[in-house]
């Protein structure tokens, strides 16, 4: 738990989140600006700054992620017609929430992989 950051809060339960999945070591909740129809963050309880952070230290912990953003997206009607994650990694990542999560996107076609 790191106090100054908000999805430990949210992990803590001191900031509330619709919750959609959890294992004992995981937790999805819907994003609270979704860019798709379906837009979930998977994150490991434990805190790490970004994805790669996350592998070096814990790769045990980082399969139960992914396997949390399949459960997640088998959960949300999405196998059938596919679907996205992506995992934002520092400023040109465009990373702003430094606890490592998965975004979770589906629901429609989502065009290019980037529009830059
Ligand atoms: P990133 O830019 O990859 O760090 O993504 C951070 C994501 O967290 C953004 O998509 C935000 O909309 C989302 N977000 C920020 N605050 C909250 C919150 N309190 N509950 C749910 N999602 C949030
Ligand atoms: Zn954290």
């Amino acid at each position: 738990m790191t106090d100054d950051c908000l999805f430990c809060r949210i992990v803590a339960g001191e900031i509330p989140a619709t919750m959609v999945h959890e294992t004992d070591d995981t937790l999805a909740f819907r994003d609270i600006d979704p860019k798709a129809p379906v837009h979930v963050l998977v994150i490991p309880k434990a805190h790490h700054r970004d994805v790669a952070a996350l592998a070096f230290a814990d790769p045990g912990l980082t399969g139960k992620v992914m396997a949390a953003c399949a459960a997640v997206a088998e959960q949300e009607g999405l196998t059938g017609d596919g679907y996205r994650i992506i995992f934002n990694v520092g400023a040109h990542g465009g990373q702003e929430v430094f606890h490592v999560h998965g975004h979770v996107l589906g629901g429609q076609p989502l065009g290019r992989m980037l529009s830059v």
